[in-house]
């Protein structure tokens, strides 16, 4: 029998023992849907060459079939199978950050089912590092088409309840490897043009690919959904909390005058406040009755992002009314960090 979301009432969180890894693998080769720890979220894994399977992952999520999946391979000997005229500097990339947060995305092979890549002639590939993952797609001996495991539009996983709490009865597994270590989705880097070309910032960072390959093009976000986007990942509105969330960027006192004097004017007109800032902003505030959540010590942007997402969903389930929260500007992660929290925003972003 083929997989419908309605089949699966019960969703199974398992110990990523290896014995459970080894019935996940025989369910994504049977055609059903696993979701596993990577290093950066846990994704929603599908055999990546069963449209069957692959049209599943759609279902569970909620997902527009116009946002392409990402396929993940056990290593870079498996790229043949899902991709052509793969470029030399694929060498170059794959030695340096593979396995790893690198998305590439590649010119899309016959056996990779079109709507993998919702229908273009690309599709996006990743040699995902985490231990679990790296067994899983071991064992199960195929490409696995996996993007995060939300529901569409949510923010994305970083534990095996996060993932629960979005698709419980929708998937047939969930491997625990516990907390993700980056936090935050993968780089996605276009190589298919003559200038390699950045869609989406995330675990590999910008100053690093410039270091290996020179040149990189860093493509604009769409203003609005519906703009022709170079990416759909691009949306301008996505890991969005319920809250209405406001971003402050801008050089560090001004920022923290902002966010005082915000706090405090929307605490007085009886609004519930939720604080989404580093430990030294959040222990300015700690007194004035706003909900907090601090993401780690200002310097230590990798715990950030680590925590950034954990500390989203706690925050909103908490039911603010405006979530403030600040920039941490864009070298390294701090950009990827910069464009999920634009996005989490909604355009809602104040430049001082
Ligand atoms: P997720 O795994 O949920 O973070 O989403 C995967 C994202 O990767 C998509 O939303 C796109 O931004 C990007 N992506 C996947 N495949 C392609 C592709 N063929 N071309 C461009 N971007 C892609
Ligand atoms: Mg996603």
């Amino acid at each position: 029998m083929r997989y419908t979301a309605s089949m699966n009432p019960h969703t199974r969180t398992r110990a990523a023992t290896p014995e459970a890894i080894a019935d996940a693998a025989a369910l994504l080769r049977a055609g059903r849907l696993v979701a596993f720890p990577t290093e950066t979220v846990y994704g929603l894994g599908a055999n990546a060459l069963d449209a069957e399977a692959a049209r599943s992952i759609f279902v569970a999520k909620g997902r527009p079939a116009e946002d392409p999946l990402i396929v993940h391979l056990a290593s870079s000997a498996e790229l043949p199978q899902v991709a052509v005229a793969v470029p030399p500097v694929v060498e170059v990339l794959a030695n340096a950050c593979w396995p790893g947060p690198l998305t590439l995305v590649l010119r899309r092979a016959a056996a990779v089912p079109a709507l993998v890549s919702a229908g273009r002639d690309t599709v996006a590939v990743r040699v995902p590092a985490h231990p679990v993952a790296q067994a899983l797609l071991a064992a199960a001996g195929v490409p696995v088409a996996a993007p995060s495991a939300n529901r569409f539009g949510h923010t994305s996983p970083t534990t095996a309840a996060h993932v629960l709490a979005d698709l419980d009865g929708r998937i047939d597994m969930v491997l625990d490897g516990g907390p993700t270590s980056i936090g935050v989705e993968s780089t996605v880097l276009d190589v298919t043009g003559p200038v390699p070309t950045l869609l989406r910032p995330g675990g590999v960072s910008l100053e690093a690919l410039q270091a290996l390959l020179g040149e990189v093009r860093v493509a604009q976000r769409a203003a609005v959904e519906g703009e022709a986007q170079i990416s759909p990942g691009l949306l301008e509105r996505h890991y969005a909390p319920e809250s209405e969330l406001w971003l402050v960027v801008g050089g560090e006192a001004r920022c923290r005058m902002w966010l005082l004097e915000q706090t405090q004017l929307a605490l007085a007109a009886g609004k519930r406040v939720g604080l989404l800032l580093p430990n030294e902003d959040a222990a300015l505030l700690y007194d004035s009755g706003a909900l907090i959540e601090a993401l780690g010590p200002k310097h230590d942007l990798a715990a950030i992002a680590r925590n950034l997402y954990a500390a989203l969903r706690a925050l909103d389930a908490r039911q603010p009314d405006v979530i403030f929260a600040r920039d941490m500007g864009e070298a390294g992660i701090a950009r990827a960090i910069r464009d999920r929290l634009t996005r989490a925003a909604s355009g809602r972003v104040v430049r001082l």
